[in-house]
């Protein structure tokens, strides 16, 4: 870290933060990677036609992930809603007109009871409706089969490779077998899916139509995002797209999710990278800062301290920590405050439903690594009792 580190911030009178909570937009995301930087910049003073860019670049996305077809959006968000309106509306233009008022389409999202989430919102902003299918307790195959009918626009599916596989839902590949079964196209975000490599376009090539990336998790810009799914799908969403409302000028629900050639070149430049990049190395540097964390703060009296070894998914290693309110002045929540109102401020958090504090490094420099160490160990010091 150097002297000016964050300036552009503090003379706006913002604090800077060292995010140690991983990929969250609440603190804009992720680093822009320097390739992608330099593919923008050299996009920057030469316009393109936006229909024949996206097209280009979608092709050969598809080409290198081996799926049929591609498209950038702003985002996996944006993905999603764009799918959910390809799949409500299709390509007749009346109709990609009509949305969000979905009078005489199919606007049901049917989703496992077990699997909602935070973003499944982004399936309704066209129109759609999000319908649960089965319980608290689990979804069984019958109640997905009765829950399809002609008001179904698609099954959208969730997937977290990095947790434990549950049980108690159908599997995606249950739910691509019954919903095709039933001509009823299915939706899967897997926002996060870019690690291994071979999950990176993965649920398109087991069947299902649809699936989103964020490509917030690879080094290009926080604002966009992949659309992989066949070739049919694919052409609806261009349809519906900002680009469709300005070059076809048929007014759909994708205006707003506009972006920048720069960053359709930029996604471009940061698929090409993560494909050729040499993930042992990017795996070891995760795993090297979680450690210069870990070494600081392993032999605190009152705090336990565990790794996180998964390495599936957009965001590697990290750990937890846990403090034992009898030997240290201070709890998980309130120590998550201590850390924010440190100088540096240092953001972490205690996830939804969980009552660790999770550390992640994926937005981190690895003298920034050093500074949470000490940081952290200095603070509880501080809180001995
Ligand atoms: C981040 C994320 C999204 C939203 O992606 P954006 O690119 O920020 O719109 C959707 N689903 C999952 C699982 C995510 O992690």
């Amino acid at each position: 870290m150097n002297a000016e580190w964050g300036s552009v911030y503090k003379d706006l009178g913002l604090k800077p933060i060292i995010n140690a909570t991983g990929s969250v937009t609440a603190l804009g995301g992720s680093i822009v990677a320097d390739e992608v930087r330099e593919a923008m910049d050299m996009s920057n003073d030469v316009y393109i036609p936006m229909t024949e860019l996206e097209q280009k670049i979608g092709d050969h996305i598809a080409d290198i992930l081996d799926v049929p077809a591609a498209y950038i959006t702003s985002g996996a968000g944006s993905a999603l809603t764009l799918a959910a309106a390809a799949f409500i509306a299709g390509k007749d233009d009346d109709k990609i007109q009509q949305l969000p008022n979905t009078t005489g389409m199919p606007n049901k999202i049917l989703i496992q009871k077990r699997q909602r989430y935070w973003y499944d919102r982004c399936m309704e902003f066209s129109g759609g409706v999000l319908v649960e299918v089965g319980s608290e307790e689990g979804t069984t195959k019958e109640e997905l089969i009765n829950a399809i009918d002609s008001d179904t626009a698609c099954v959208h599916y969730p997937v977290y490779e990095q947790n434990e596989v549950d049980e108690k839902i159908l599997s995606l590949e249950e739910v691509i077998e019954i919903t095709h079964s039933k001509n009823k196209p299915v939706s899967v975000d897997a926002a996060g899916q870019i690690y291994p490599l071979e999950n990176f376009g993965k649920y398109v090539k087991i069947g299902a139509d649809f699936q989103c990336i964020a490509a917030k998790y690879m080094g290009a810009p926080h604002s966009t995002g992949i659309a992989l799914g066949t070739k049919d799908v694919i052409d609806k969403i261009a349809r519906h797209s900002f680009v469709g409302y300005e070059s076809r000028r048929i007014r759909g629900i994708g205006r707003p999710h506009k972006i920048d050639r720069q960053e359709i070149i930029g996604v471009y430049a940061a698929v090409k990278r993560w494909m050729s990049l040499n993930h042992e190395e990017r795996l070891s540097f995760e795993e090297s800062k979680t450690l210069n964390i870990i070494n600081d703060i392993k032999d605190i009296d009152g705090l336990e301290v565990k790794i996180i070894d998964n390495i599936i998914g957009h965001q590697p290693f990290g750990l937890n920590i846990d403090i034992d309110t009898k030997k240290i002045k201070s709890n998980n929540l309130d120590f998550v405050d201590v850390l924010k109102n440190s100088e540096p401020s240092i953001w972490t958090r205690v996830p939804d439903g969980k009552d660790t504090i999770e550390i992640h490094v994926f937005g981190m420099t690895l003298d920034q690594s050093k500074i949470v160490g000490k940081v952290i160990k200095e603070k509880l010091e501080g809180l001995m009792i």
